[in-house]
């Protein structure tokens, strides 16, 4: 049998979504009295027959079939598994799912957003997909808004999957890296997703595959996935530090280099070549190199012993760039000085270009060549957005009260469409028509009244404002009329909670910012499961607990009727939000499972929505029908107006939403790129083929710059040629005779000797030793490059619209630029692996002690979230803000945005001219 209301049929598309799924439904409740009849051993042991039916379904499928094998074996299993979790629910948690809460878990189960109201139980509806999906054990992911509902869901639904014999985690911002690991492995593992998102990025910032802490992305449940999906959207995860870049070594290796004296390379009397002075410079292919001697006064200057040893790897690369500052970098040519600034002369076209820097720690040589100073910033270590990071998962769904107006966006960016699942009990909460006030004092005057009033009547009443100012406001309105209320700014969200769910005693007055107690349920007449646990929280399990329970279990009941006569719970908004998504989770806290309820918008022309998106008409018509002093407007063309302009401003965020998103691919292909290469290095096979191949391939370019088989013998340049076997390889000039040799006999005496180095470096250390060698020298280089190149992109995203580019497309331009840049990284990267292969000592202790210190620095690093958008209502920052004030490295600030400051959506058009246009009015 199923539910009255979910048997009637209608004709959306919502409802034939849902009327396919009925039969299913049917078949569960079919199978509800053998699951009942289960002995809760028996019940449990369903779990490994479903796991042992899995396993048999996936023996022998080839990879390639694999997912669509696994998706079909657990649709097989679906009802049943929903039926054993239905049942173990009612033995543990004495709740017993509904049939929408069924259909909810399907929808789920099949890679969609399921909207179903506030109060619908969403929390156990995820149960049955996650237990279903976590049976493969490959780990599923539910997705939280706080780091509260996280423990508060994994403790709560925790009892029905151990109760199965599945294992849950639950992540929390202050948790450690083995504790996190830990949470991973178990079977459903709840979070937040901003801990989801940064574990991503440490993890890809590790040394070693066993300390990562994620173990793939299989299929996650985001529970809100409005606020996290949209509303959270707008600003990428960010893991950023101060440079680590010690600038002092600029400096330090700049004061070596007027010491040296350039050199030249000659023959002596026995025709051997020999080289003079401390560095030598070929303009043409712009290399410049350190002799041996200058090696010797460099280690000299610097005080250092072996500048060749690992530990000195930073100076080592400091001098070289020093030394190319000033050899081959020229002031008013390459670069111009302007305000203590260093400023590149693109070399075709003689234009400055502002904004632009050269990478790899160039740029810092040739500032303090100049003796300015070197710009140290906050820079990016990490990044990613949570559109791209939710794209990760195999499997994707969410559950909201609110998703159906956002439904294009999710589909488009997400692929997930909405199902709207019906309610349990009709709705029947009475949404009165927005009034409009003419000033906000008026406004705020006729809420404050009316909350009095509804008050001495008994209505419990929940006031939403968009910001904590306004709230602070409205409560020292509600003070002066003596009126005792609670504010809420989704600050403490634990003990907000405890707060918002007494929202619905009588007589309650709770003001709060739209995402304060987000989660919570509001049960009219007050929760007695709460009230215990907060006024015996140690006894929880005494008898005085269970007694004081149903005392007060009683007092609830009786506050309930008091309330229902009132008319529910009463719901007023001070203020219309950018997006009426958030209007509609305001009402939504009202009239949850057939209770009665209200909810009513009170709105002043002085409002930011009506002022700057309000069109001219709407004005007109206010003004034709009259505003006196005090006394509102009530009139369904004012609320249209509105709306109209909410969709306005949706459709604007989406745009930016979707700015951020097209930036960020481009970011997202190159990341998934080196993190590839990362993976692959940590991984470690194949590490000495693979730097004999670069050794090779670097070999090969260089015989072709210099000793070109379609050139004579005479024209080869092989003084050039060494230098370039000396940049790359250490190899000194003049050590290998070429004369009278073809280019094939050139480059085999060059491989050979090449060979013989490797191998002799393999020898003194030890196969197992030179690859860890190699691991950590490859992965040095990796990630520096890779940090340097971030950092090239944020410049370049900053100085794209600088440049002016006229009729182009900003994000053409940026594409192909950090193509370009990206292109030139990975060179970067294959040359100055091999030429710290080939050119340092490796000393094994020394080694392990500069990982070590690696280590120790990572957690300098601050995930933080960047603002990208001009949006100026806070609650999704205010929301996460770190519940914890110890922990400090999460931080999310969305810093102001000057008018004239580049947008940061990266479209390079000044703020005021691009997303700052919205504020600065219609
Ligand atoms: P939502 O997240 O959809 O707003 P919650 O998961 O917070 O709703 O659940 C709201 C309330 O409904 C909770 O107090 C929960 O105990 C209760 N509830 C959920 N499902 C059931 C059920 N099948 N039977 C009884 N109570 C339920
Ligand atoms: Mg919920």
């Amino acid at each position: 049998m199923i539910d009255r209301l979910l048997a009637k049929v209608f004709g959306t598309q919502h409802e034939r979504d849902i009327k396919k799924l009925l039969p299913r439904v049917e078949r569960i409740n079919a199978l509800e009295a053998s699951t009942k009849a289960l002995s809760d051993d028996a019940l449990r042991a369903k779990t490994e027959e479903f796991r042992a039916r899995i396993a048999k379904a996936l023996d022998g499928v080839h990879d390639e079939d694999l997912k669509a094998a696994r998706q079909a074996i657990l649709d097989e299993i679906l009802e049943e598994a929903f039926a054993v979790v239905r049942e173990a629910s009612v033995r543990t948690l004495g709740m017993r799912p509904f049939d929408v809460q069924l259909i909810g878990g399907m929808v789920l189960h099949s890679g969609k957003i399921s909207e179903m109201k506030t109060g619908e139980g969403k929390t156990l509806v995820a149960t049955m997909p996650v237990y279903l999906n976590a049976l493969t054990g490959r780990g599923v992911h539910v997705v939280t808004v706080n780091d509260y509902l996280a423990r508060r869901d994994a403790d709560w639904m925790g009892k029905i999957y151990r109760f199965l014999g599945l294992t849950v985690g639950c992540i929390q911002n202050n948790l450690l890296d083995d504790e996190r690991q830990k949470a991973y492995a178990a079977d459903v593992t709840y979070g937040t997703n901003n801990e989801f998102g940064f574990d991503y990025l440490r993890d890809n910032m590790k040394f070693e595959l066993e300390s990562m802490v994620q173990r793939g992305h299989v299929y996650a449940i985001v529970d809100e996935v409005d606020s996290i999906l949209i509303d959270e959207a707008r600003t990428p995860l960010i893991i950023s530090g101060p440079s680590e870049e010690n600038t002092e070594i600029y400096y330090r290796c700049n004061r070596v280099i007027p010491h040296l004296v350039k050199g030249t390379e000659e023959k002596d009397k026995y025709g051997n070549k020999v080289t003079t002075g401390d560095y030598l410079v070929d303009e043409k292919s712009r290399t410049a190199v350190l002799t041996e001697e200058g090696v010797a006064k460099a280690e000299k200057f610097l005080g250092i012993g072996n500048m060749y040893d690992l530990k000195n790897i930073d100076l080592l690369h400091g001098v070289e760039q020093a030394l190319r500052a000033h050899a081959l970098y020229r002031k008013d040519v390459d670069y111009m000085i302007k305000d203590g600034q260093v400023l590149i002369v693109d070399e075709f076209t003689g234009r400055v270009l502002p904004g632009r820097r050269w990478s790899d720690g160039l740029h810092q040589a040739v500032e303090a060549k100049e003796n300015v100073k070197i710009e140290r910033e906050n820079q990016t270590l990490a990044t990613i957005t949570l559109q791209n990071y939710f794209r990760l998962y195999e499997k994707l769904a969410g559950m909201t009260g609110t998703a159906d107006t956002e439904a294009a966006e999710f589909h488009q960016i997400y692929k997930l469409d909405v199902v709207v699942v019906p309610t349990n009990m009709p709705m029947i909460r009475d949404d009165h028509q927005d009034v409009v006030y003419a000033s906000e004092r008026e406004k705020y005057d006729a809420v404050a009244d009316e909350i009095a009033q509804l008050r001495e009547k008994g209505q419990p009443v929940l006031v939403g404002t968009v910001s904590i100012e306004k709230s602070e406001r409205l409560s020292d309105l509600l003070k002066k009329r003596k009126v005792p209320h609670v504010v809420l700014n989704a600050k403490f969200h634990e003990k907000e909670a405890e707060i918002v769910a007494q929202a619905g005693r009588s007589s309650a007055v709770t003001i709060a910012t739209n995402m304060a107690g987000r989660g919570t349920d509001i049960v009219l007449g007050g929760n007695a499961e709460a009230l215990a646990v907060h006024e015996l929280r140690d006894a929880k399990d005494s008898a005085e607990y269970d007694s004081r329970l149903s005392e007060l279990r009683e007092v609830c009941l009786q506050d309930r009727q008091r309330v229902l006569s009132a008319g529910g719970l009463h719901i007023i908004g001070t203020e219309r939000h950018e997006s009426r998504r958030v209007d509609n989770q305001l009402r939504g806290r009202s009239g949850r499972q057939g209770d009665p309820g209200s909810s009513r918008f009170y709105l002043s022309l002085e409002d930011d929505l009506m002022r700057i998106f309000g069109s001219d008409r709407l004005q007109n018509i206010m003004r034709r029908l009259g505003m006196e002093e005090g006394v509102p407007i009530e009139h369904g063309m004012v609320t249209r107006s509105i709306e109209r302009a909410q969709k306005q401003v949706e459709a604007r965020n989406f745009e930016t939403r979707k700015h951020l998103l097209e930036y960020d691919d481009v970011m997202n292909r190159q990341r998934e790129e080196i993190y590839g290469m990362r993976r692959e290095i940590l991984r470690g096979e194949q590490a000495r083929d693979h730097v004999l191949m670069l050794t090779e391939t670097i070999l090969d370019y260089i015989l072709g710059r210099h000793v070109n088989d379609e050139k004579a013998a005479d024209e080869w340049d092989l003084a050039a040629c060494d230098l370039d076997l000396q940049e790359y390889f250490g190899l000194r000039p003049g050590s290998l005779d070429h004369t009278g040799k073809t280019r094939d006999e050139i480059r085999e005496q060059i491989w050979k000797v090449l060979l013989e180095i490797y191998d002799r470096k393999e020898g003194l250390l030890g196969a197992e030793m030179m690859r860890t060698h190699e691991k950590f020298v490859m992965l040095q280089v990796v990630d520096q490059q890779w940090k340097d190149h971030l950092l090239a992109i944020d410049h370049l995203k900053e100085g794209i619209g600088l440049r002016g580019y006229g009729q182009r497309d900003p994000l053409i331009e940026y594409k192909k630029e950090s193509f370009e840049l990206f292109t030139l990284m990975k060179e970067r990267i294959e040359d100055q692996i091999v030429q710290y292969l080939f050119k340092l000592q490796p000393v094994a202790r020394e080694e392990a002690e500069a990982a070590e210190a690696r280590e120790r620095r990572a957690p300098v690093a601050m995930p933080s979230r960047r603002s990208a958008a001009n949006v100026n209502y806070s609650y999704g920052a205010a929301a996460s803000g770190g519940q914890d004030a110890k922990v400090e490295t999460i931080q999310r600030h969305a810093p102001k945005v000057g008018r004239n400051d580049p947008c940061p959506c990266g479209s390079g058009k000044k703020y005021k001219k691009c997303h700052g246009a919205a504020a600065a009015g219609a």
